[in-house]
């Protein structure tokens, strides 16, 4: 059985022939981009079958850092896969090259094993990347949270926290006209939003999902 597809991965040059090798790669003619400093080389393998899922374990458990991406296959997504520490942590990623794919949930929150997998993939690329000595630009300066009680416990925004609140409206109806209802927050004068640390909230900047209460760095400190 073969279920091929496109396949990049980046590896140190010192594990590049047997990793050739296993992908039954001849560097010969195959597609190489090799980096100015010889320390690792991109291979491209227009014929993965199963994206080299398997081997793909053993090179890790091996020790070897690597990372990279595939394409989609008959009966498999496309995906992206990072590998450092003998550990392979191989995710469902967008066809071009996106980075990790997660579900969301009827509710709209994310699943915490699918986040905690993404973030895990993010990790292990970073330290892929370094061992391999591949220096990522730098990053943004991290927001700073000082002087702030509330951020988000993902990404530190301070900005970008909606709390889910409860709020009087108006209840707007019409006489010989049952069906037609309608609210207006205004009408009613109501400018308490009753919250608590139970109250669902969201960080619009990046999507964590969680409570109040994971947001609140005071309270956390106190407990
Ligand atoms: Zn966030």
């Amino acid at each position: 059985m073969a279920d091929r597809c496109g396949f990049t991965i980046t590896v140190p040059n010192a594990a590049r022939d047997r990793i050739a090798g296993d992908m039954g790669l001849n560097l010969e003619d195959a597609e190489v981009i090799q980096d100015e400093t010889e320390l690792y080389t991109e291979l491209y393998d227009d014929s993965a079958n199963f994206a080299h899922a398997l081997i793909m374990e053993e090179w890790a458990k091996d020790g070897i850092s690597f990372f990279g991406h595939h394409g989609e296959g008959c009966e498999y997504g496309a995906g992206d896969f990072a590998a450092h520490g003998g550990k392979c942590i191989q995710v469902e990623a967008s066809q071009g090259q996106g980075g990790p794919l997660v579900p969301i949930n009827r509710d709209g929150t994310i699943p915490a094993r699918a986040l905690a997998e993404a973030r895990t993939y993010w990790d292990t690329l970073a330290e892929a990347k370094r061992a391999l000595g591949i220096t990522e630009e730098a990053k943004p300066a991290a927001e700073s949270t000082e002087g702030y009680r509330f951020w988000c416990p993902a990404c530190k925004a301070t900005d970008s926290i909606d709390v889910t609140a409860t709020v009087f409206v108006r209840l707007m109806q019409y006489q010989g006209d049952p069906d037609h209802i309608e609210t207006d927050a205004d009408l009613a004068h109501d400018y308490s939003h009753e919250w608590d640390h139970s109250s669902p909230a969201r960080c619009d900047a990046c999507g964590y999902c969680g409570k109040v209460g994971d947001f609140d760095h005071a309270a956390k400190e106190v407990a």
